[in-house]
Order: structure tokens, then C-alpha cells, then sequence
């Protein structure tokens, strides 16, 4: 297990919510506890963001919630502040084991949420015992501090389907809330299968908050096995910014097929003065063009895609451009 004296978890850095991303409700108009609420205003949280104003008060009122929100929108403190609230409420104890448990997909994310809980926790005063599970850590020190009652467990997937399994004693079945956060990262380094599980194993009766940035047919998958009402959809992106910078610009052209070459190639010789990479994902080559010569070049190389773009042969060494295009263009 790790704690404040075992683990370095740097206290965290107040840094300001992205631009945008602030509404215009703050935390002292929740109807939480005024301790909650003097403890978020001590750590520099007055303002809440988009995600916190339209969530948080649909999780204090019990309900299912699966939401949409981008990267430093502020899905923290969004389901931490419910699970403190409902756990304080029910003067959760530690000889009632776990009341609630946050999943994230990696050791650093774990290590950040956990960071924040720690923080609210101490500066509220609150005697809710809480810890932080992952791979990677010490299992023994885990399970020994399990054994003693963590009323908020902070978990990788692998790391808590193995004391969920193994370490007799870790007591799970009053569990009040479950947090899994990040979902589609979950999904994509293959926990898929671990969720499952851990969802099998939980108690039923529970309230669950399920946020992801992207949601994809398995993340539909996975708050649809692991919510048994219907939950309340929470999206801010379509509110906000759109999911990509601002700078960038998009489009696209439909023609027939084999028109294709003909307009990609009018198109290439129309922006000879850029670099520009071209691929074309059905064929599974790479086709690069480098456009600032008289004539279009082609090279064709094998390409795989697997989260990020793997080039199966060394792309930038062949022909006369060693740079890497800055344009990516997918078809
Ligand atoms: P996400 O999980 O959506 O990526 P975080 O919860 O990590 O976002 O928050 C991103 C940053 O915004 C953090 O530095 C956090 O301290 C800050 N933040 C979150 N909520 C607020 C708020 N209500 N007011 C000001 N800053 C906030
Ligand atoms: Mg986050």
C-alpha cells in the first residue's frame, strides 16, 4: 500500500483549469458539507469546471453517470468530491473495508488522483482512511494495509483484480461507489478482459461513474456491464472547444473512387511548397510525398497502426527529404 511516508507522491500543484473550461457555478454552491467545501476553496478551487458543475451534482444525487470530457477538464475532482461527501455522510469506517474504489489505467494517472484525494482529505481533516494499489508496488505492504479497512482505494485494473482474488481478508462487499476513470485508455492497454472481472466480483449494489474522453463501442460495452440502471450521459466537448487544436484545420472532399489519385495528386501539386505525408490506410502502405521538388515522388513503405503509427521501414532516410513532413493526411 502506499502512503504519504512510503511513496513519493508530490503534493499537487494548483494549476489552473484550461482556459474554457471553468463555469460560472462554484463549489459553495453545492449542497455539500461546508468542511468539503472550505477544504476545496483552502487547495485554490472556487470555480467549478463544466464537467464538475453538470456531474457532481447528479453523483450526490446517487445517480449512474457515464461522461464525455477531454483532458484537464477537471474529471478529478468531479468524482472525488462525491465519493468523499457520500462516504463522510454514511460515516463510512475503516472496519467496513472499501466504500469506494477509483480505477485508472496507469501508475502516474493513479499516483496524480491519489495525490488530490490525499490532499482534499488532510486539509478537511477527514479520518476516512484512503490508499493507492498498482502494479508495481510492494503487494505485501498492500495487502497488509488492506486488511486494516482503506475506505477509498485508489487502483490499476491488474494490480486490483489480484488482491480482489488473493488477499483474504480485503473486504469489498459494502462498497458504495466505483470510479472508472479514463476508460478508453483502460480498454486500449488490454485490461478489457480485468474489468470484466473486477465487475463480476464487485457487489451489485453500488453507484457507478464511468468517464472516458472518447467513447467507443467498448466503452459503451463497459458501462453498459457495469451499470444495471440507465445512466445519466454527461458530454462537455460539444459544449466547449471542439477535440482538436484550435489551429488545426480540417476537411474533407468526397469524389469517386477512382478519381482518388487524380485528386490527390491536383491537390499535391497545388501545395508543392509544403511537405506532406499522405496515407492510405486500406492499402496498409504509407505513401510519402514530398512535394517541394518539381514532380510528386512516391515511396511506398508497409505502415502499421496500433495506437500509434509504427513505419515497418525506416521512412525519413529514404530519398532526397530526410525531415519528417509536418502534414498528416488520413484518408
Ligand atoms: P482531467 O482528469 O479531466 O484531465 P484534472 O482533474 O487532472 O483533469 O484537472 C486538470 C487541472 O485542472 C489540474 O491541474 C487541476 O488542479 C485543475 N482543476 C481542476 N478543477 C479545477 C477547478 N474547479 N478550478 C481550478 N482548477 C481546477
Ligand atoms: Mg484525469
Amino acid at each position: 500500500m502506499s502512503s504519504a511516508e512510503e511513496e513519493e507522491i508530490p503534493v499537487q500543484e494548483v494549476v489552473p483549469a484550461r482556459s474554457g473550461v471553468l463555469s460560472e457555478v462554484g463549489f459553495a454552491e453545492l449542497s455539500i458539507s461546508t468542511t468539503t467545501k472550505s477544504a476545496l476553496a483552502g487547495l485554490g478551487f472556487n470555480k467549478m469546471t463544466h464537467i464538475q458543475s453538470r456531474s457532481i451534482p447528479q453523483s450526490l444525487a446517487g445517480k449512474d453517470i457515464v461522461g464525455a470530457a477531454k483532458t484537464g477538464s477537471g474529471k478529478t475532482l468531479a468524482f472525488l468530491v462525491p465519493i468523499i461527501e457520500l462516504l463522510i455522510n454514511v460515516q463510512f469506517t475503516r472496519k467496513q473495508g472499501t466504500g469506494a474504489i477509483v480505477i485508472s489505467p496507469t501508475r502516474e494517472l493513479s499516483l496524480q488522483i491519489y495525490g488530490v484525494l490525499r490532499d482534499l482529505m488532510e486539509k478537511a481533516r477527514y479520518t476516512q482512511t484512503h490508499g493507492l494499489i498498482m502494479g508495481g508496488s510492494n503487494r505485501k505492504a498492500e495487502a497488509d494495509k488492506l486488511l486494516k479497512g482503506v475506505s477509498i482505494l485508489v487502483a490499476t485494473p491488474g494490480r486490483l483484480l489480484d488482491h480482489l482474488q488473493n488477499t483474504k481478508g480485503f473486504m469489498f462487499s459494502r462498497l458504495q461507489i466505483l470510479v472508472i476513470d479514463e476508460a478508453d485508455r483502460i480498454l486500449e492497454q488490454g485490461f478489457e478482459e480485468d474489468m470484466h472481472h473486477i465487475i463480476r466480483l464487485l457487489p451489485k449494489q453500488r453507484q457507478t461513474i464511468l468517464f472516458s474522453a472518447t467513447q467507443t463501442k467498448k466503452v459503451e460495452d463497459l458501462a453498459r456491464l457495469s451499470m444495471s440502471g440507465s445512466p445519466v450521459f454527461i458530454g462537455v466537448d460539444d459544449e466547449a472547444a471542439s477535440s482538436t487544436v484550435e489551429t488545426l484545420q480540417q476537411g474533407y472532399v468526397s469524389c469517386p473512387a477512382e478519381n482518388r489519385f487524380l485528386l490527390l495528386f491536383t491537390f499535391l501539386k497545388k501545395n508543392k511548397n509544403k511537405k506532406i505525408m499522405v496515407s492510405l490506410l486500406g492499402l496498409g502502405v504509407l505513401v510519402y510525398i514530398h512535394a517541394d521538388i518539381q514532380c510528386v515522388q512516391f515511396a511506398a513503405v508497409p505502415v502499421k497502426f496500433s495506437g500509434t503509427w509504427e513505419f515497418t521501414t525506416p521512412v525519413w532516410t529514404r530519398g532526397p527529404c530526410t525531415e519528417r513532413p509536418p502534414i498528416l493526411l488520413l484518408q
